[in-house]
């Protein structure tokens, strides 16, 4: 690992603008090794291809993506990586 990741703030408006989910919505929250989209969710059915579950997330201004291992998300209580585990 070279150590350098994309942070974010996930209380942070102009991040939650910027991060959307795979099909542009910036309703997504963290999971532990994944993101969740509440609005792909609301719009998913068993017949479709895509999951409200994703590991990547889309910088709309370069339009690259990230894994969830290459970013960083911070609360204002601090990192969320190290909620949960034996950190
Ligand atoms: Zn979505």
């Amino acid at each position: 690992m070279t150590g350098r990741k994309t942070t974010i703030h996930l209380e942070d408006d102009a991040d939650r603008w910027r991060w959307v989910c795979p099909r542009g919505h910036r309703t997504w929250e963290p999971t532990n090794y994944h993101f969740w989209c509440a609005k792909c969710a609301r719009q998913w059915s068993q017949d479709d291809e895509f999951s409200p579950e994703f590991d990547e997330l889309r910088d709309k201004r370069s339009g690259e993506t990230k894994t969830r291992e290459e970013i960083r998300l911070v609360t204002p209580a601090g990192p969320y990586e190290h909620r949960e585990g034996s950190a």
